[in-house]
């Protein structure tokens, strides 16, 4: 296990949620996660942010920011970031900012080296199956389970697959409770 709390990523959303600034790591942090091209800075400056999440994700990602709009207390959330050879726990707190910006901190708490799962890679073959990954803790739902990505890996025999299933932006029960539990604990009447 690697300790790297230096590490920090931080982006802003203006009013209407379009992301408005990027720290300048940001490259260095999707490049660690296999992201693709279209994910420069570039090209994400004025993008809604919840415009990547199904819906349900985006409408928990919507109550931390009116919370926290409306109060102005900040809200941390602990999230998964895996790449396929890392797994990754982030801190992510959710800041107020003046004019209806705010700020999303993202520090790493932890790394471990994983063997490479195949199946989060951005460049992979992809078949007709669809599976949810959660958007939090980055379980995946098989046979109406959340499991770990190795163990969806063992039960369907990935490693000898020559194309990966879809994975789909979904949000699993456990992190629906504590993304609403993070919004209870706040006193959203406060100026
Ligand atoms: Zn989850």
């Amino acid at each position: 296990m690697v300790l790297t709390g230096e590490q920090m990523l931080v982006y802003q959303i203006d009013a209407q949620n379009r992301i408005c600034a990027l720290s300048e790591n940001w490259l260095d942090f999707t490049n660690l996660n296999g992201a693709d091209e279209r994910c420069t800075p570039a090209q994400l400056i004025g993008r809604p942010l919840l415009s990547c999440f199904d819906a349900e994700t985006a409408c928990l990602y919507q109550l931390v920011i009116d919370a926290v709009r409306a109060s102005g207390e900040s809200i941390v959330l602990s999230i998964r970031c895996d790449s396929s050879s890392m797994r990754r726990l982030i801190r992510l707190e959710v800041h107020r900012l003046a004019d209806g910006r705010v700020e999303f901190n993202s520090r790493l708490l932890w790394s471990e080296h994983r063997e490479c799962m195949q199946l989060l890679r951005a460049d992979n073959d992809l078949s007709d199956h669809h599976l949810p990954i959660c958007s939090f803790c980055k379980k995946i739902r098989l046979d109406e389970k959340w499991l770990e990505v190795e163990q969806v890996t063992n039960q369907l025999r990935l490693f000898e697959a020559e194309r990966m299933p879809v994975l789909i932006s979904a949000c699993c029960p456990d992190c629906s409770r504590m993304v609403h539990a993070a919004v209870d604990r706040i006193d959203v009447n406060r100026p």
